[in-house]
Protein backbone atom coordinates (compact mmCIF):
# COMPACT_ATOMS: atom_id res chain seq x y z
CA UNK A 1 0.00 0.00 0.00
CA UNK A 2 3.13 2.34 0.59
CA UNK A 3 4.39 1.93 -2.81
CA UNK A 4 1.05 2.98 -4.21
CA UNK A 5 0.80 5.87 -2.44
CA UNK A 6 4.08 6.69 -3.03
CA UNK A 7 3.46 6.33 -6.56
CA UNK A 8 0.79 7.93 -6.56
CA UNK A 9 1.87 11.43 -4.99
CA UNK A 10 4.89 11.24 -7.55
CA UNK A 11 2.60 10.69 -10.30
CA UNK A 12 0.22 14.11 -9.20
CA UNK A 13 3.22 16.18 -8.05
CA UNK A 14 6.19 15.27 -10.40
CA UNK A 15 9.32 13.20 -8.82
CA UNK A 16 11.14 16.58 -7.58
CA UNK A 17 8.00 16.74 -5.11
CA UNK A 18 8.63 13.90 -3.27
CA UNK A 19 11.94 12.86 -0.77
CA UNK A 20 12.51 9.16 0.35
CA UNK A 21 16.24 8.71 0.80
CA UNK A 22 16.64 8.95 4.48
CA UNK A 23 19.42 10.90 4.16
CA UNK A 24 17.78 13.68 2.24
CA UNK A 25 14.66 12.98 4.55
CA UNK A 26 16.66 13.64 7.98
CA UNK A 27 16.64 16.53 8.09
CA UNK A 28 13.01 17.06 8.31
CA UNK A 29 12.52 14.41 10.55
CA UNK A 30 14.43 15.53 13.28
CA UNK A 31 13.24 19.07 15.30
CA UNK A 32 16.58 21.61 15.48
CA UNK A 33 16.78 20.86 19.56
CA UNK A 34 17.55 17.09 18.49
CA UNK A 35 14.78 15.86 21.19
CA UNK A 36 12.11 14.82 18.91
CA UNK A 37 12.03 12.42 15.83
CA UNK A 38 10.14 10.52 13.78
CA UNK A 39 9.26 8.96 10.68
CA UNK A 40 7.80 8.84 7.25
CA UNK A 41 7.44 6.98 4.44
CA UNK A 42 8.53 10.36 2.34
CA UNK A 43 9.31 13.82 2.49
CA UNK A 44 6.58 15.59 0.54
CA UNK A 45 7.11 19.03 -1.01
CA UNK A 46 4.09 20.46 -2.80
CA UNK A 47 4.77 23.75 -4.67
CA UNK A 48 1.31 24.96 -5.08
CA UNK A 49 -1.83 25.33 -2.83
CA UNK A 50 -3.82 22.58 -5.63
CA UNK A 51 -0.67 20.19 -5.10
CA UNK A 52 -1.07 20.68 -1.58
CA UNK A 53 -4.86 19.88 -1.99
CA UNK A 54 -3.73 16.63 -4.41
CA UNK A 55 -1.97 15.42 -1.77
CA UNK A 56 -4.60 16.09 1.14
CA UNK A 57 -7.08 13.74 -0.98
CA UNK A 58 -4.23 10.89 -1.58
CA UNK A 59 -3.53 10.63 1.91
CA UNK A 60 -6.86 11.14 2.82
CA UNK A 61 -7.95 8.47 0.49
CA UNK A 62 -5.35 5.98 1.44
CA UNK A 63 -5.17 6.77 5.53
CA UNK A 64 -2.04 8.24 5.27
CA UNK A 65 -1.46 10.77 8.41
CA UNK A 66 0.12 14.23 7.23
CA UNK A 67 2.61 16.11 9.17
CA UNK A 68 2.76 20.03 8.24
CA UNK A 69 5.91 21.46 8.26
CA UNK A 70 7.22 24.54 7.59
CA UNK A 71 10.85 25.76 8.85
CA UNK A 72 11.47 23.19 11.70
CA UNK A 73 12.22 25.94 14.71
CA UNK A 74 9.49 25.11 16.74
CA UNK A 75 10.29 23.82 20.11
CA UNK A 76 7.43 21.57 21.27
CA UNK A 77 7.80 19.00 18.91
CA UNK A 78 4.78 19.96 16.33
CA UNK A 79 6.48 19.37 13.19
CA UNK A 80 7.88 16.62 13.69
CA UNK A 81 5.61 12.75 13.01
CA UNK A 82 4.65 11.21 16.09
CA UNK A 83 3.43 7.39 16.61
CA UNK A 84 3.25 4.35 14.66
CA UNK A 85 0.70 5.35 11.88
CA UNK A 86 2.04 5.71 8.46
CA UNK A 87 2.88 9.50 7.76
CA UNK A 88 3.77 11.86 5.42
CA UNK A 89 5.88 14.93 6.44
CA UNK A 90 4.31 17.54 4.41
CA UNK A 91 6.88 20.56 3.48
CA UNK A 92 5.66 23.89 2.91
CA UNK A 93 9.44 24.98 1.66
CA UNK A 94 8.77 25.35 -1.83
CA UNK A 95 5.92 27.72 -1.52
CA UNK A 96 7.73 30.87 -0.48
CA UNK A 97 5.96 33.28 -2.87
CA UNK A 98 5.07 36.89 -2.03
CA UNK A 99 1.56 36.87 -4.26
CA UNK A 100 0.62 40.93 -3.55
CA UNK A 101 1.83 43.76 -1.83
CA UNK A 102 -0.88 46.02 -1.52
CA UNK A 103 1.42 49.07 0.10
CA UNK A 104 -1.54 51.67 0.36
CA UNK A 105 -4.05 49.06 2.21
CA UNK A 106 -0.66 47.80 4.53
CA UNK A 107 -0.95 44.21 3.18
CA UNK A 108 0.62 41.25 2.26
CA UNK A 109 -0.63 38.21 -0.06
CA UNK A 110 2.47 35.48 0.79
CA UNK A 111 2.76 32.27 0.91
CA UNK A 112 3.26 29.96 3.97
CA UNK A 113 6.40 28.85 3.25
CA UNK A 114 8.36 32.22 2.75
CA UNK A 115 11.04 32.67 5.49
CA UNK A 116 9.48 35.42 7.89
CA UNK A 117 13.16 37.00 7.04
CA UNK A 118 12.73 36.97 3.49
CA UNK A 119 9.10 38.69 3.64
CA UNK A 120 10.82 41.37 5.80
CA UNK A 121 13.00 42.14 3.26
CA UNK A 122 10.67 42.34 0.52
CA UNK A 123 8.59 44.79 2.01
CA UNK A 124 11.10 47.00 3.65
CA UNK A 125 11.74 49.05 0.32
CA UNK A 126 7.91 49.88 0.18
CA UNK A 127 8.82 51.81 4.32
CA UNK A 128 6.85 48.81 5.88
CA UNK A 129 7.67 45.93 8.43
CA UNK A 130 6.05 43.13 9.26
CA UNK A 131 6.95 43.32 12.98
CA UNK A 132 7.35 40.15 14.17
CA UNK A 133 10.78 39.58 15.80
CA UNK A 134 12.67 36.83 17.22
CA UNK A 135 15.56 34.87 17.06
CA UNK A 136 14.51 32.16 14.47
CA UNK A 137 13.12 34.73 11.50
CA UNK A 138 16.08 33.64 9.50
CA UNK A 139 14.34 30.09 9.26
CA UNK A 140 10.99 30.05 10.41
CA UNK A 141 7.92 30.13 7.70
CA UNK A 142 4.67 32.52 7.80
CA UNK A 143 2.46 28.96 8.06
CA UNK A 144 4.52 27.58 11.03
CA UNK A 145 4.26 31.27 12.57
CA UNK A 146 0.29 31.17 12.50
CA UNK A 147 0.18 27.93 12.99
CA UNK A 148 2.02 28.00 16.89
CA UNK A 149 0.87 31.98 16.88
CA UNK A 150 3.99 32.93 17.37
CA UNK A 151 5.33 35.90 19.89
CA UNK A 152 8.32 37.55 20.10
CA UNK A 153 10.05 40.52 21.18
CA UNK A 154 7.34 43.17 19.87
CA UNK A 155 3.68 41.54 20.44
CA UNK A 156 3.76 44.63 23.27
CA UNK A 157 2.99 46.82 20.55
CA UNK A 158 1.79 44.77 17.54
CA UNK A 159 -0.01 41.78 19.03
CA UNK A 160 1.24 37.99 18.49
CA UNK A 161 1.11 36.58 14.98
CA UNK A 162 -2.87 36.29 15.22
CA UNK A 163 -2.89 40.19 15.68
CA UNK A 164 -1.20 40.41 12.75
CA UNK A 165 -3.13 37.90 10.51
CA UNK A 166 -6.31 39.69 8.09
CA UNK A 167 -6.88 36.07 6.30
CA UNK A 168 -5.79 32.85 5.42
CA UNK A 169 -6.46 30.12 2.73
CA UNK A 170 -6.25 26.61 3.56
CA UNK A 171 -6.45 23.10 2.26
CA UNK A 172 -9.12 20.93 4.91
CA UNK A 173 -9.35 17.59 5.85
CA UNK A 174 -10.92 16.80 2.13
CA UNK A 175 -9.34 18.27 -0.06
CA UNK A 176 -11.00 21.74 -0.56
CA UNK A 177 -9.57 24.89 -0.48
CA UNK A 178 -11.10 27.99 1.81
CA UNK A 179 -9.32 30.80 0.60
CA UNK A 180 -9.99 34.51 2.35
CA UNK A 181 -7.50 36.49 1.23
CA UNK A 182 -9.20 39.70 0.11
CA UNK A 183 -7.57 41.50 3.46
CA UNK A 184 -11.16 42.45 4.80
CA UNK A 185 -10.84 44.45 8.12
CA UNK A 186 -14.47 43.35 9.08
CA UNK A 187 -15.80 40.26 7.89
CA UNK A 188 -18.46 38.63 10.66
CA UNK A 189 -20.14 35.66 8.23
CA UNK A 190 -19.98 33.52 11.06
CA UNK A 191 -17.20 31.04 12.67
CA UNK A 192 -13.64 32.76 11.75
CA UNK A 193 -11.57 29.56 9.95
CA UNK A 194 -8.68 31.92 9.98
CA UNK A 195 -8.93 32.01 14.15
CA UNK A 196 -9.30 28.37 14.24
CA UNK A 197 -6.44 27.74 12.26
CA UNK A 198 -3.96 29.85 13.59
CA UNK A 199 -2.49 28.13 16.80
CA UNK A 200 -3.75 24.73 15.40
CA UNK A 201 -0.40 23.69 15.24
CA UNK A 202 -1.15 22.09 11.54
CA UNK A 203 -4.22 19.64 13.15
CA UNK A 204 -6.79 21.24 11.85
CA UNK A 205 -5.99 21.52 7.90
CA UNK A 206 -2.89 22.76 5.96
CA UNK A 207 -2.26 26.85 5.67
CA UNK A 208 -1.10 27.54 2.18
CA UNK A 209 -1.36 31.40 2.18
CA UNK A 210 -2.23 34.27 4.47
CA UNK A 211 -3.12 38.33 4.18
CA UNK A 212 -1.14 40.09 6.43
CA UNK A 213 -1.18 43.36 8.06
CA UNK A 214 1.97 46.04 7.41
CA UNK A 215 2.94 48.39 9.70
CA UNK A 216 4.87 51.67 8.75
CA UNK A 217 8.72 51.86 9.15
CA UNK A 218 9.88 53.53 12.22
CA UNK A 219 12.28 56.15 10.92
CA UNK A 220 13.47 56.46 14.65
CA UNK A 221 14.79 54.05 17.24
CA UNK A 222 15.55 54.36 20.69
CA UNK A 223 16.99 51.42 22.33
CA UNK A 224 18.96 51.07 26.07
CA UNK A 225 19.93 48.41 28.44
CA UNK A 226 19.08 48.86 32.33
CA UNK A 227 20.07 47.69 35.18
CA UNK A 228 16.66 48.02 37.81
CA UNK A 229 16.46 47.61 41.26
CA UNK A 230 14.37 44.88 41.23
CA UNK A 231 11.84 42.85 38.87
CA UNK A 232 8.93 44.50 41.14
CA UNK A 233 9.95 48.13 39.68
CA UNK A 234 9.89 47.06 36.12
CA UNK A 235 6.11 47.91 35.65
CA UNK A 236 6.10 51.01 36.86
CA UNK A 237 9.55 51.67 34.59
CA UNK A 238 7.71 50.37 31.83
CA UNK A 239 4.20 52.14 32.27
CA UNK A 240 5.88 55.47 32.78
CA UNK A 241 7.95 55.01 29.56
CA UNK A 242 4.56 54.13 27.86
CA UNK A 243 2.86 57.24 29.19
CA UNK A 244 5.70 59.49 28.38
CA UNK A 245 6.37 58.47 25.04
CA UNK A 246 2.55 58.09 23.61
CA UNK A 247 2.65 54.39 23.79
CA UNK A 248 6.11 53.99 21.59
CA UNK A 249 8.08 51.19 23.41
CA UNK A 250 8.13 48.13 21.43
CA UNK A 251 10.25 45.80 23.29
CA UNK A 252 10.82 45.51 27.11
CA UNK A 253 12.76 42.24 27.49
CA UNK A 254 14.17 40.92 30.83
CA UNK A 255 17.73 39.65 30.75
CA UNK A 256 19.16 38.99 34.23
CA UNK A 257 22.80 38.20 35.55
CA UNK A 258 23.15 34.35 34.73
CA UNK A 259 21.03 34.65 31.35
CA UNK A 260 23.54 36.99 30.00
CA UNK A 261 26.54 35.28 31.13
CA UNK A 262 25.43 32.22 29.42
CA UNK A 263 24.71 34.09 26.80
CA UNK A 264 28.14 36.15 26.68
CA UNK A 265 30.19 32.72 27.19
CA UNK A 266 28.00 30.85 24.77
CA UNK A 267 28.39 33.22 21.84
CA UNK A 268 31.67 34.19 23.10
CA UNK A 269 30.14 37.77 22.80
CA UNK A 270 30.27 40.71 25.62
CA UNK A 271 27.89 42.19 28.23
CA UNK A 272 26.40 45.81 27.41
CA UNK A 273 27.71 46.20 31.12
CA UNK A 274 30.50 45.35 32.19
CA UNK A 275 29.32 43.50 35.35
CA UNK A 276 25.86 42.15 34.05
CA UNK A 277 22.60 43.72 36.48
CA UNK A 278 20.57 40.89 38.30
CA UNK A 279 17.40 42.82 36.78
CA UNK A 280 18.74 43.72 33.28
CA UNK A 281 16.10 44.81 30.69
CA UNK A 282 16.44 45.89 26.65
CA UNK A 283 14.24 48.09 26.10
CA UNK A 284 13.70 49.52 22.83
CA UNK A 285 10.90 52.33 21.51
CA UNK A 286 10.47 53.13 17.96
CA UNK A 287 8.75 56.28 16.18
CA UNK A 288 7.46 56.52 12.61
CA UNK A 289 7.04 60.51 13.30
CA UNK A 290 9.56 62.63 11.35
CA UNK A 291 9.70 65.13 14.53
CA UNK A 292 10.52 62.33 16.80
CA UNK A 293 13.52 61.94 14.15
CA UNK A 294 14.81 65.68 14.37
CA UNK A 295 17.94 66.53 16.57
CA UNK A 296 17.14 68.78 19.89
CA UNK A 297 19.60 71.62 20.61
CA UNK A 298 22.39 69.36 21.19
CA UNK A 299 22.03 67.21 18.57
CA UNK A 300 20.17 63.83 19.87
CA UNK A 301 17.14 62.78 18.03
CA UNK A 302 13.80 63.47 19.91
CA UNK A 303 13.07 59.98 20.99
CA UNK A 304 16.14 59.19 22.05
CA UNK A 305 16.32 62.69 23.91
CA UNK A 306 12.92 61.78 25.38
CA UNK A 307 13.75 57.97 26.94
CA UNK A 308 17.60 59.69 28.06
CA UNK A 309 14.91 62.26 29.74
CA UNK A 310 12.37 60.14 31.54
CA UNK A 311 15.21 57.59 32.49
CA UNK A 312 16.98 60.47 34.46
CA UNK A 313 14.10 60.78 35.96
CA UNK A 314 13.36 57.53 37.11
CA UNK A 315 16.87 57.10 38.43
CA UNK A 316 16.78 60.09 40.70
CA UNK A 317 13.64 58.00 41.98
CA UNK A 318 15.19 54.68 42.31
CA UNK A 319 13.33 53.08 40.06
CA UNK A 320 15.82 52.87 37.44
CA UNK A 321 19.76 51.91 38.76
CA UNK A 322 21.76 52.70 35.38
CA UNK A 323 21.31 52.63 31.85
CA UNK A 324 23.21 52.13 28.58
CA UNK A 325 21.96 53.89 25.73
CA UNK A 326 22.44 53.00 22.20
CA UNK A 327 24.67 55.53 20.20
CA UNK A 328 24.54 53.67 16.84
CA UNK A 329 23.22 51.04 15.16
CA UNK A 330 26.06 48.79 15.64
CA UNK A 331 25.56 49.15 19.21
CA UNK A 332 21.60 48.75 18.77
CA UNK A 333 22.36 44.96 16.73
CA UNK A 334 25.03 44.12 18.71
CA UNK A 335 22.31 43.82 22.05
CA UNK A 336 19.81 42.18 19.88
CA UNK A 337 22.22 39.86 19.11
CA UNK A 338 22.82 38.81 22.88
CA UNK A 339 19.10 38.61 22.84
CA UNK A 340 17.76 36.61 20.39
CA UNK A 341 21.38 34.40 21.21
CA UNK A 342 19.39 33.84 23.92
CA UNK A 343 17.52 30.38 22.62
CA UNK A 344 21.03 28.99 21.58
CA UNK A 345 21.83 29.27 24.69
CA UNK A 346 19.76 28.02 26.63
CA UNK A 347 19.18 24.59 24.57
CA UNK A 348 23.63 24.07 24.53
CA UNK A 349 22.35 23.79 28.99
CA UNK A 350 23.18 20.17 29.09
CA UNK A 351 20.47 18.66 31.86
CA UNK A 352 17.53 21.46 31.56
CA UNK A 353 14.32 22.05 31.36
CA UNK A 354 12.74 25.63 29.93
CA UNK A 355 9.51 26.67 30.26
CA UNK A 356 7.48 28.75 28.49
CA UNK A 357 5.20 30.46 30.99
CA UNK A 358 2.82 33.14 30.96
CA UNK A 359 1.57 35.60 34.18
CA UNK A 360 -0.87 38.21 34.39
CA UNK A 361 1.60 41.14 34.69
CA UNK A 362 0.70 41.58 38.59
CA UNK A 363 1.83 38.16 39.75
CA UNK A 364 5.30 38.41 37.76
CA UNK A 365 7.52 39.89 40.61
CA UNK A 366 6.64 37.90 43.13
CA UNK A 367 6.58 34.30 40.90
CA UNK A 368 10.20 35.27 40.16
CA UNK A 369 11.44 36.01 43.43
CA UNK A 370 10.06 33.20 45.17
CA UNK A 371 10.53 30.64 42.30
CA UNK A 372 14.33 32.01 41.91
CA UNK A 373 15.54 31.68 45.66
CA UNK A 374 13.27 28.23 45.97
CA UNK A 375 14.53 26.50 43.13
CA UNK A 376 18.54 27.37 44.11
CA UNK A 377 18.21 26.29 47.45
CA UNK A 378 16.72 22.94 45.97
CA UNK A 379 20.31 22.78 43.83
CA UNK A 380 19.22 24.46 40.26
CA UNK A 381 20.87 27.40 38.36
CA UNK A 382 17.86 29.38 36.68
CA UNK A 383 18.28 31.17 33.72
CA UNK A 384 15.19 33.27 32.69
CA UNK A 385 14.49 35.59 29.49
CA UNK A 386 11.46 37.26 29.24
CA UNK A 387 8.96 38.97 27.23
CA UNK A 388 8.48 40.62 30.40
CA UNK A 389 6.09 43.75 29.16
CA UNK A 390 3.88 40.55 27.68
CA UNK A 391 4.27 38.84 31.37
CA UNK A 392 6.02 35.86 29.12
CA UNK A 393 8.70 33.93 30.85
CA UNK A 394 11.22 31.58 29.19
CA UNK A 395 12.35 30.10 32.58
CA UNK A 396 15.14 27.36 32.54
CA UNK A 397 16.21 25.40 35.37
CA UNK A 398 19.34 23.64 34.94
CA UNK A 399 21.58 21.54 36.48
CA UNK A 400 25.14 23.66 36.24
CA UNK A 401 28.32 22.52 35.43
CA UNK A 402 29.48 19.07 37.38
CA UNK A 403 26.42 18.71 38.90
CA UNK A 404 23.78 15.46 37.86
CA UNK A 405 20.18 16.77 36.82
CA UNK A 406 19.13 13.15 37.67
CA UNK A 407 19.80 13.70 41.38
CA UNK A 408 18.21 16.93 41.43
CA UNK A 409 14.27 16.68 42.29
CA UNK A 410 13.55 18.19 38.55
CA UNK A 411 10.15 16.24 38.21
CA UNK A 412 8.63 17.73 41.67
CA UNK A 413 10.11 21.32 41.17
CA UNK A 414 8.69 21.57 37.63
CA UNK A 415 5.24 20.17 38.97
CA UNK A 416 5.35 23.14 42.03
CA UNK A 417 6.49 25.82 39.59
CA UNK A 418 3.63 24.19 37.09
CA UNK A 419 1.12 24.24 39.78
CA UNK A 420 1.88 27.56 40.66
CA UNK A 421 1.82 29.17 37.39
CA UNK A 422 -2.39 27.44 37.44
CA UNK A 423 -2.91 29.09 40.82
CA UNK A 424 -2.09 32.33 39.44
CA UNK A 425 -4.18 32.23 36.67
CA UNK A 426 -1.19 31.88 34.45
CA UNK A 427 -0.47 29.78 31.16
CA UNK A 428 1.90 26.93 30.68
CA UNK A 429 2.47 27.89 27.46
CA UNK A 430 2.96 31.38 26.09
CA UNK A 431 4.44 31.15 22.82
CA UNK A 432 4.80 28.15 21.79
CA UNK A 433 2.51 26.08 21.85
CA UNK A 434 1.63 22.28 22.63
CA UNK A 435 2.87 20.39 20.08
CA UNK A 436 4.12 16.91 21.55
CA UNK A 437 6.38 18.76 24.22
CA UNK A 438 3.58 19.76 26.38
CA UNK A 439 0.98 17.39 25.85
CA UNK A 440 0.93 15.99 29.22
CA UNK A 441 -0.10 19.57 30.96
CA UNK A 442 -3.27 19.67 28.77
CA UNK A 443 -5.60 17.50 31.09
CA UNK A 444 -3.62 18.93 34.12
CA UNK A 445 -3.96 22.37 33.58
CA UNK A 446 -7.41 22.79 31.09
CA UNK A 447 -10.67 21.91 32.05
CA UNK A 448 -12.82 18.87 30.58
CA UNK A 449 -15.25 21.04 28.93
CA UNK A 450 -12.21 22.91 26.96
CA UNK A 451 -10.63 19.80 25.86
CA UNK A 452 -14.10 18.51 25.23
CA UNK A 453 -14.96 21.39 22.89
CA UNK A 454 -11.60 21.01 20.96
CA UNK A 455 -11.99 17.50 20.31
CA UNK A 456 -15.52 18.20 19.26
CA UNK A 457 -13.97 20.66 16.52
CA UNK A 458 -11.55 18.64 15.63
CA UNK A 459 -13.33 15.59 14.80
CA UNK A 460 -15.49 18.11 13.00
CA UNK A 461 -13.36 19.47 10.61
CA UNK A 462 -10.57 16.38 10.42
CA UNK A 463 -12.78 13.47 11.30
CA UNK A 464 -10.00 10.69 10.56
CA UNK A 465 -7.28 12.69 11.88
CA UNK A 466 -5.31 13.12 9.08
CA UNK A 467 -3.41 15.92 10.12
CA UNK A 468 -0.63 15.66 12.94
CA UNK A 469 -2.23 13.07 14.81
CA UNK A 470 -1.52 13.01 18.21
CA UNK A 471 -0.66 16.26 18.59
CA UNK A 472 -1.98 19.36 21.13
CA UNK A 473 -5.20 17.47 22.17
CA UNK A 474 -4.52 14.33 24.63
C1 LIG B 1 16.34 30.74 18.05
C2 LIG B 1 14.85 30.58 18.21
C3 LIG B 1 14.12 31.59 18.82
C4 LIG B 1 12.73 31.47 18.93
N1 LIG B 1 12.05 32.49 19.52
C5 LIG B 1 10.71 32.45 19.56
C6 LIG B 1 9.96 33.54 20.11
O1 LIG B 1 10.53 34.53 20.61
N2 LIG B 1 8.62 33.47 20.08
C7 LIG B 1 7.96 32.39 19.55
O2 LIG B 1 6.73 32.38 19.53
N3 LIG B 1 8.64 31.33 19.05
C8 LIG B 1 9.99 31.33 19.04
N4 LIG B 1 10.68 30.27 18.52
C9 LIG B 1 9.94 29.06 18.08
C10 LIG B 1 9.65 28.98 16.57
O3 LIG B 1 10.56 29.71 15.82
C11 LIG B 1 8.24 29.44 16.25
O4 LIG B 1 7.34 28.56 16.85
C12 LIG B 1 7.92 29.52 14.74
O5 LIG B 1 6.67 30.19 14.61
C13 LIG B 1 7.84 28.17 14.05
O6 LIG B 1 7.81 28.37 12.64
P1 LIG B 1 8.31 27.20 11.65
O7 LIG B 1 8.02 27.64 10.27
O8 LIG B 1 9.69 26.83 11.95
O9 LIG B 1 7.29 26.04 12.05
P2 LIG B 1 7.60 24.48 12.27
O10 LIG B 1 8.54 24.29 13.38
O11 LIG B 1 7.93 23.86 10.99
O12 LIG B 1 6.14 23.98 12.71
C14 LIG B 1 5.55 24.44 13.90
C15 LIG B 1 4.12 23.89 13.99
O13 LIG B 1 3.31 24.45 12.96
C16 LIG B 1 2.81 23.43 12.09
N5 LIG B 1 2.88 23.99 10.73
C17 LIG B 1 3.97 24.52 10.11
N6 LIG B 1 3.62 25.02 8.91
C18 LIG B 1 2.30 24.78 8.76
C19 LIG B 1 1.35 25.07 7.73
N7 LIG B 1 1.70 25.70 6.62
N8 LIG B 1 0.07 24.68 7.92
C20 LIG B 1 -0.32 24.04 9.05
N9 LIG B 1 0.52 23.75 10.05
C21 LIG B 1 1.82 24.13 9.91
C22 LIG B 1 3.69 22.22 12.32
O14 LIG B 1 3.00 21.01 12.07
C23 LIG B 1 4.03 22.38 13.79
O15 LIG B 1 2.99 21.88 14.59
C24 LIG B 1 12.06 30.33 18.43
C25 LIG B 1 12.82 29.31 17.84
C26 LIG B 1 14.18 29.41 17.73
C27 LIG B 1 14.94 28.33 17.04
Amino acid sequence: MHTTILDDLRRALGPEALLTDPADCARYLTDWTGQFRGTALAVVRPASTEAVAAVVKLCAASGVAITPQGGNTGVAGGGVPLGNRPHILLSLDRMKAIRRIDAAARSVTVEAGCVLQQLQEAIAPEGLIFPLMFGARGSCTIGGNLSTNAGGSNVLRYGNTRALCLGIEAVMADGSVVSDLSGLRKDNTGYDLRDLMIGAEGTLGIITAACLRLYPAPVIRATAFLALPDVASALSVLNRLQDASGGLVEAFEYMPAPMMRQICAHHGKRPPMAEPPETGILLELASTRGDDAAPDPEGTPRLQALVTEVLAGLMEEGLVADAVICASEAQRNALWQLREGAAEAIYALKGSYMFDLSLPLAAVADFVAQTDAESRALGFEVYTVAHLGDGNLHYTLAAGAGRDWAALPHTAQIDRILDRVAALGGSFSAEHGIGQAKLPYMPRYRSKARLAAMRAIKGALDPDDLFNPGKTIP
